[in-house]
C-alpha cells in the first residue's frame, strides 16, 4: 500500500497509520448502487478500503444522474455496477473492485455476503433491507442501513446482538413505498458519507452513533437512541422468516 496517497487522512489521529492498515484489510459488500450505493462505493475506494463488491442489477437511467457523482450521460443504458467497477478501479488500483450484476434475493444473498466484513445498504426498498437484516444477524455481519426521502436521510449502524437490528425498530421506521421516491439531488452524497464514516468507526472498533437523521433543508441533525427488543423475532429469537 502506498501510504503517501492517504497522507492527509492518516494525519487525522482518529484514523492514523494503524487505522489505514485496518481499512486496507476489510472487504465491503454494497447492495444497490444508485444515489447512496454509488456514492458510498466511491468514498470507500478513495478512502483505501481493501476490497469492495458492488451488487446491483440495474442499468443507468437519465433520472439517476441528478443524485450520483461518477456516472455521466454516455454511461446511460450500461449496468451501473459495471460502470462503477471500471471507473473506481481507475480511481484506486490498490483496491479490488468487483461489480456484480445480480438482483439480491433470498436464494443468493448468503453467498453474496459471506466474505463481507460489513454490508452497506444502497437499496431503496424495505423488503431488501429486511432480507439484509436477517442474513446479517444470521451470519453475524455488521451492516449499515441508509435511506433518503425528500430532504431527509437516515443512517443506522447495526451490529448483530450488540445494537438493535432493523426488526427491533421496525415499528419506528416508515415505509414510503408509493411509486418513485422523491429526493433532493444533493442529499444522497451526504448520507452516503455518514454511512461510510459509521463503517470506518465500526472497523476501528469505535462506538457507533445509533440512528442518525439529517434534514438537508433545515440543516438539522438528530441522533436517536434506540434499544434492542429482547423479544425481537430476528436478533432475539433468531427466527429468520425471509431466508
Ligand atoms: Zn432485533
Amino acid at each position: 500500500m502506498n501510504l503517501n496517497r492517504y497522507r492527509r487522512q492518516i494525519l487525522v489521529k482518529r484514523l492514523g497509520e494503524k487505522g489505514q492498515h485496518i481499512l486496507s484489510e476489510k472487504h465491503v459488500v454494497v447492495i444497490g448502487c444508485g444515489g447512496l450505493g454509488s456514492n458510498s462505493a466511491n468514498i470507500l475506494v478513495r478512502t483505501g478500503i481493501g476490497s469492495i463488491d458492488i451488487v446491483d442489477d440495474d442499468s443507468l437511467d437519465l433520472t439517476n444522474l441528478h443524485r450520483t457523482s461518477l456516472f455521466n450521460e454516455e454511461d446511460i443504458g450500461k449496468p451501473k455496477c459495471q460502470i462503477l467497477e471500471e471507473k473506481l478501479q481507475q480511481v484506486n488500483s490498490e483496491v479490488t473492485v468487483r461489480g456484480i450484476k445480480k438482483r439480491i434475493t433470498k436464494e443468493n444473498i448468503e453467498s453474496a455476503v459471506k466474505h463481507a466484513d460489513i454490508i452497506l445498504d444502497g437499496t431503496d426498498n424495505m423488503e431488501t433491507r429486511f432480507l439484509i437484516n436477517e442474513v446479517a444477524v444470521k451470519s453475524n455481519i455488521p451492516w449499515i442501513y441508509a435511506g433518503v426521502h425528500t430532504t431527509v436521510g437516515m443512517v443506522i449502524g447495526i451490529v448483530p446482538r450488540q445494537t438493535p437490528c432493523l426488526k427491533c425498530m421496525s415499528h419506528s421506521i416508515v415505509d414510503n413505498k408509493t411509486g418513485e421516491i422523491p429526493v433532493l439531488g444533493n442529499l444522497p452524497v451526504i448520507i452516503a458519507s455518514i454511512q461510510c464514516t459509521e463503517a470506518m468507526k465500526m472497523f476501528l472498533g469505535k462506538q457507533l452513533s445509533g440512528m442518525i437523521m439529517y434534514d438537508i433543508w433545515k440543516q438539522r441533525f438528530e441522533q436517536i437512541d434506540i434499544k434492542r427488543n429482547p423479544e425481537c423475532i430476528c436478533c432475539g429469537k433468531e427466527q429468520f422468516e425471509l431466508l
